[in-house]
């Protein structure tokens, strides 16, 4: 029977652990928190996963949360007037095909840990280090290090032709409420981007005490939003929550009149440059060890891709490690595994990068236009399920363009509009959009409306 050991306990390790099980592989896996731990825990992430990941869990046997946690059923854009904070310039929202969900990762990793010790898994509770490593790499045929943001990590190289960034771009902060209301007609991803001052998006989830909302805020560094440094207790980041919607946001702080935290650890504040690593680090001994998920891709939160990667990147790696069969992992194989999964993932980087910058022009005018064109909206929306999609039009203009045009002509044909209504209104939009392209978007150039 083939021996792999996994370090790291969280929603890449544990679902190639679970697969691996199922397939008959001799599975450790080593994580530096018990379940307990994690269950008692900081909240670390918003976690939401769209559709094809969720399958992915489905496959293997892993969706648990199918009943009790809230959906998702879509993504809303607002854009704030630049000049009339209170009004909204862009406002639109489009239903996912298929529903997303976010469930707590305090309750996903303790259950998906005891299910893997169930189903034979082996779950060494350690902080494991390199020596550690050595003796998984002597006792096992194939070590992955899917450690997330761990210090250990580092060990793989960092990429810099695949990173576009050397430092963070967002300052990052997580709240867990109950008691917000819920948006009109149907659940979503309440996306609000604030030019120059950053993005807020808020959705319904699953956490310990049962359905709640996650706010999750993302303040362009030196601005207005990047201000939870001198935070000191859960309250006092609560009220910080909602005095920067009370400011920006005024629509959201409405929905939020009656809201409270969820628990004393609901909260989450901090920073990280999103990196692409190396996949492959060697130990001192000349035995290799695979990245997998954060430990090699992490990416900024503001696209919410990270646990569908890792999720996807697990399925890869795992259909991987079967086609192999009885043959040692090389380090071609590992490289070769990766670029399989960096085909999807460069996708992904990329379109959430291109996020965190300036945006050109063709995706202001799309992004208004979409507010006049349903099939645009629920292209960008279903988008957030498989970002390849997104490709080429989100980066090209002239692509952007034409797909604009054939979404509207769909949208004409759906509605029955009239030609000239549908352009005119859309035009109007994209036109104040123009306004709003002219503010300052930088973090070196922040506007502040307190
Ligand atoms: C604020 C925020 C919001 C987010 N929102 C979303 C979202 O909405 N949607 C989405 O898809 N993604 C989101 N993400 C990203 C997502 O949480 C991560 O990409 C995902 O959890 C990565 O999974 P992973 O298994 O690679 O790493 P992790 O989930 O970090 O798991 C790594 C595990 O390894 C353990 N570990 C670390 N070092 C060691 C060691 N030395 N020895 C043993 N164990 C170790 C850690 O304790 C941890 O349990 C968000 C992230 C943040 C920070």
């Amino acid at each position: 029977m083939r021996k792999i050991a996994i370090v790291g306990g969280g929603q890449a390790g544990l679902p190639l652990a679970l697969g691996l099980l199922a397939n008959g592989f001799e599975v450790t896996v080593a994580s530096n928190r018990s379940p307990d731990d994690i269950l008692n825990g900081r909240v670390m992430s918003s976690q939401c996963m769209f559709d094809a990941a969720l399958q992915i869990e489905r496959d293997l046997g892993l969706d648990h949360w199918g009943a009790t946690c809230p959906t998702v059923d879509g993504i809303g854009l607002t854009v704030p007037h630049p000049d009339a904070p209170h009004e909204r310039l862009i406002d639109w929202s489009a239903r996912l095909d298929r529903p997303a969900r976010a469930v707590d990762q305090r309750i996903k990793m303790p259950a998906l840990m005891h299910e893997f010790e169930r189903r034979g898994g082996t779950l060494l509770i350690a902080d494991v280090g390199v020596a550690d490593l050595e003796r998984l790499a002597a006792e096992n045929d194939l070590v992955l290090l899917a450690a997330g943001k761990g210090e250990l990590t580092r060990m793989f190289e960092r990429d810099a032709g695949r990173s576009a960034f050397d430092r963070p771009q967002r300052a990052l902060a997580l709240t867990y409420v109950n008691g917000l209301r819920r948006a009109a007609e149907y659940s979503r991803v309440a996306f609000n981007l604030i030019p120059g001052v950053g993005e807020y998006f808020v959705f319904p989830a699953l956490t310990t005490g049962g359905p709640c909302d996650i706010m999750v805020f993302e303040g362009v560094p030196g601005g207005p939003m990047d201000c939870w440094r001198d935070i000191r207790t859960p309250q006092a980041h609560l009220e910080q929550s909602l005095d920067l919607l009370r400011t920006f946001l005024p629509w959201e702080a409405e929905r939020a009149t009656h809201v409270e935290l969820t628990d004393a650890n609901g909260i989450l504040a901090g920073s990280f440059a999103p990196t692409v690593r190396k996949p492959v680090a060697t130990l001192p001994s000349g035995k290799l060890v695979f990245g997998l998920g954060d430990a090699v891709v992490i990416s900024d939160p503001i696209t919410g891709q990270g646990s569908n990667n890792a999720t996807k990147a697990a399925r890869v790696y795992l259909d991987a490690i079967l086609a192999h069969g009885d043959r040692p992992y090389t380090r071609e194989w590992m490289e070769q595994t990766f670029e399989r999964f960096w085909e999807y993932g460069e996708k992904v980087v990329t379109w959430t990068n291109s996020l965190l910058c300036p945006p050109p022009p063709h995706i202001l005018d799309m992004l208004g236009a979409a507010g006049n064109c349903p099939p645009l909206a629920s292209a960008i929306a279903n988008g957030f399920n498989h970002p390849p999609d997104y490709f080429p039009w989100w980066v090209d203009a002239d692509a952007c363009e034409r797909f604009v045009a054939q979404c509207m002509g769909l949208a004409r044909r759906g509605s029955g509009l009239a030609v000239g209504a549908a352009s005119a209104a859309g035009g109007a939009i994209i036109n104040r959009m123009g306004m709003a392209s002219s503010m300052p978007r930088s973090a070196s150039a922040p506007t502040t409306r307190k």
